[in-house]
């Protein structure tokens, strides 16, 4: 990238069920509108079991892996694709780390999460997972240029 060019990318985001249960879908939404990432695009639903399993195949192997896609399938989820410069990492920021004792002050877990899996919100980490995530729930139809 040029010095001084921007880098404009699209993530991921999923408020989960906890964060839906616990009325955040306006702070969430709040947090990203006020740092200027712009959201092109969003969704409401329930994920079936084999959908979460689906989506966190990745972590197929790991122990938290069954308890993990029975939480992401118990209730409603507001999936949002985020566009901005360098937005990958900016959500994660805003996020902060995966357990919410670890992460930042100010940050959405450390501000609201109960436990390092029911955390509030999901966030792509790289630009190919990004990519993959976005085309899991949405087709080009869906999101506005
Ligand atoms: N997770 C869990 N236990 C763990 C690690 C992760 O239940 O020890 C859950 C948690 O909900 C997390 C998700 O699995 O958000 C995906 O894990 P990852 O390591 O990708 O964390 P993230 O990218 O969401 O910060
Ligand atoms: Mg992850």
């Amino acid at each position: 990238m040029p010095p001084g060019g921007r880098n404009v990318q699209r993530t991921l985001s999923i408020i989960k069920p906890d964060g839906i249960g616990k009325g955040l879908i306006g702070e969430v939404v709040r947090r990203f509108e006020k740092e200027g990432i712009r959201i092109i695009a969003m969704r409401m639903f329930r994920l079936t079991l084999r959908e979460a399993e689906g989506f966190y195949a990745v972590h197929r192997e790991r122990p938290f892996f069954g308890s993990l896609t029975e939480f992401m399938s118990s209730g409603p989820i507001v999936v949002m694709v985020l566009e901005g410069d360098d937005v990958i990492s900016r959500n994660r920021a805003l996020m902060g780390a995966t357990d919410p004792k670890k992460a930042d002050k100010g940050t959405i877990r450390a501000d609201f999460a109960d436990s390092v899996e029911r955390n509030i919100v999901h966030g792509s980490d790289a630009t190919e997972t990004a990519e993959t995530e976005i085309r899991y729930f949405f087709s080009d139809l869906d999101v506005s240029e």
